[in-house]
């Protein structure tokens, strides 16, 4: 077969540009995203040579060389692990996996330049593509493990790549770098040297450079070294290689488990937020190591959905090295070794907390994600609920669950949240004029995730959540407003009855009741929740995702001070009492972020009832 000519992925293309031209920064990273791709080449093919030997045969000394070549102006970085096949290489380097990724590169290019554009990017798995911030022209032979054939690859990185056959060689992958002008930094010994030393010291494989006796690094598993031999520089870097991250790690947790279980564990919680942080699939990011030999990065039952920011490794002394992976599945050892982790993350999160600013920005982050936990893990509920923040209708500082219970009214049994899209539709709500007025604090929740966890949660100390769309609030028990407040301009009881009949009769079913209210202070009416209904929020999610159908039927309350109700006690033309009363009702759906069944009544019923007053 003969050269065959192909073009990247579009998203490839707009993906080398930024990296070629907007992340000079830092270079020399390129060397330690070779490397660390042929560690992970090695490590896969050590895997798969535990079953079928013959894969690696008589050459088992996992290495990797880095030679440079002055006259030639190149660089190469071999390896003998797993290899790839020509499909392979076409998939590998010629696309991007993830879906969803063109919208993100769009917002990268608007902040082209941007140093944190680099973080991002390398979510994306763009590694191998730093290569072309030094190198014209990029060539990738390699041979697959347990194949005869070899292929070569390609590209000068502007938009088309090249696959042909290659001599067959060795098994494993060489990257060849033809250099830039001016890169020549990147040929001489000593430069090499320190950059491996300073990027790649922690991977486990041996690197050697042009052909030396000894290895440039300390080929030893990180994560087994003692924590005061470890630097946080060098934390970062494998951070950097086992997350295939570009950011830094927020935190750092090293621990080793001794006892039943046995195990190490090095994890990092991200600075950044992985843009597949919702991904349905919810896959945690934490690699499966038996006695330092890498098992796979799929072990569901490794870390739960809910942690799945981590990144890092687990090194188990317990499992049997030839455990396939699905062994792995429902393994009660992996069990155990997932509770311990879970329980040793969630303490050090604790601590973590106390560094205020801090923490916060990691809940801006991973809040939404850790909350689920609460209806996924009763065991952990309680930690997960100290872990818990708030915005709030009281402080501008996101609130803990124990700061609102330090703030609670002396009477006050609950805790009351309310649901909504936004801050500011939220902000906006008359569900929160009576507790405002009355300085009762009210938790803002705006996640999806928020319409589930308070009911699994139950409550925080004994204390109730309550969602303040529910009715049957008796506020003034909490806190009575001023009782020149409460009485000033309020429509008389025999009024207010019977504008209540009226307006039962008006609207029908579309309401289940109409009462008075204490809640309100500034609008006219609001919807609320009876007892055992869905709650309003809750209900909007599930019809937009078609889990219902129909919306449930809600209460009407009024507010006997508002001037509009008071007017309408008075009022004696029953058609406009009926308009004006649809009128509240639609104003009401409004503004709980509702849409309108029937926007056309609505509109000319309003004309009609303005050309009344104009
Ligand atoms: P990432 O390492 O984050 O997956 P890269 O851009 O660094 O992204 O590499 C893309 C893919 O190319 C890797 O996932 C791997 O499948 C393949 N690859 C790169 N280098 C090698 C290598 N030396 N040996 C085998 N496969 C490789
Ligand atoms: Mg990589």
């Amino acid at each position: 077969m003969s050269e065959e000519r192909m073009v990247f992925k579009a998203e490839v293309s707009r993906l080398l540009n930024i990296v070629v031209h907007a992340l000079y920064s830092q270079k020399e990273i390129f060397l330690r995203e070779l490397i660390s791709n042929a560690s992970d080449a090695c490590d896969k093919l050590r895997y798969e040579a535990l079953t079928t030997p013959e894969l690696t045969g008589d050459d088992s000394d996992f290495r990797i060389d880095v030679a440079s070549d002055p006259k030639g102006r190149t660089i190469t970085v071999t390896d003998n692990g797993i290899g790839m096949s020509r499909d392979e290489l076409i998939e590998n380097l010629g696309t991007i996996a993830q879906s969803g990724t063109a919208a993100f590169i769009e917002s990268l290019e608007a902040q082209d330049g941007r140093k944190d554009a680099l973080a991002q990017i390398g979510q994306f798995g763009v590694g191998f593509y730093s290569a072309f911030m030094v190198a014209q022209m990029v060539e990738v032979v390699s041979r697959k493990a347990g194949s005869e054939e070899a292929f070569c690859w390609r590209s000068d990185g502007r938009g088309a790549f090249s696959i042909e056959e290659a001599s067959s060689g060795k098994r494993g992958t060489s990257v060849t770098l033809y250099l830039k002008q001016g890169e020549d930094t990147y040929l001489s010994d000593d430069p090499l040297r320190s950059i491996i030393k300073h990027y790649s010291d922690h991977i486990a494989m041996p690197v050697y450079l042009n052909e030396g006796d000894a290895p440039v690094n300390q080929a030893s598993a990180l994560w087994l070294r003692p924590k005061n031999e470890i630097t946080q520089e060098q934390y970062n870097e494998f951070y950097h290689h086992v997350g295939h991250a570009f950011d830094e790690p927020s935190l750092t947790l090293h621990w080793r488990a001794e006892g039943k279980i046995e195990y190490h564990a090095l994890l990092f919680v991200p600075k950044s937020k992985p843009y597949d942080l919702f991904n349905p699939k919810r896959r945690h990011s934490v690699k499966l190591y038996v006695k330092r030999v890498f098992i796979t990065d799929e072990a569901e039952g490794l870390a739960p959905p809910y942690l799945r920011f981590l990144r890092g490794v687990i090194d188990s002394e317990d499992l049997p090295l030839n455990v396939s992976r699905e062994m792995l599945q429902n393994n009660p050892v992996l069990a155990k070794i997932r509770q311990g982790v879970t329980r040793h993350v969630l303490g050090d999160l604790l601590k973590y907390s106390k560094k205020t600013d801090e923490y916060d920005a990691f809940w801006g982050n991973f809040g939404a994600v850790l909350k689920e936990g609460i209806y996924e893990d009763s065991e952990h509920r309680e930690t997960l609920l100290k872990l818990l923040r708030f915005s709030t209708t009281e402080s501008d500082k996101l609130t803990s669950l124990a700061d609102y219970a330090a703030r609670m009214k002396k009477d006050q049994k609950a805790i009351y949240y309310l649901n909504g899209d936004s801050p500011e539709t939220l902000a906006a709500s008359p569900h929160l004029e009576g507790f405002k007025a009355r300085g009762i604090e009210v938790l803002l929740l705006t996640e999806p995730v928020d319409d589930f966890w308070p009911a699994a949660a139950g409550s925080y100390e004994d204390k109730p959540f309550q969602s303040v769309t529910r009715a049957g609030q008796d506020l003034d028990l909490i806190a009575p407003l001023e009782e020149k407040d409460k009485e000033k301009d309020r429509a008389p009881d025999d009024e207010i009855d019977a504008l209540i009949a009226s307006m039962k009769l008006a609207l029908g079913g579309q309401v289940k009741d109409v009462r008075v209210t204490v809640r309100l202070t500034e609008s006219p009416v609001c919807l609320a929740t009876d007892e055992g209904d869905l709650d309003i929020h809750l209900e909007r999610f599930l019809k937009q995702h078609g889990q219902i159908k129909k919306a449930s039927v809600r209460i009407l309350e009024i507010n006997p001070h508002h001037p509009l109700i008071r007017r309408m006690a008075v009022m004696k033309n029953e058609d406009d009492l009926k308009d004006i009363s649809a009128i509240l009702l639609d104003q009401a759906r409004l503004l709980d972020g509702g849409t309108l069944e029937n926007p056309a009544q609505f509109t000319s019923r309003l004309s009609a009832i303005l050309a009344k007053v104009v």
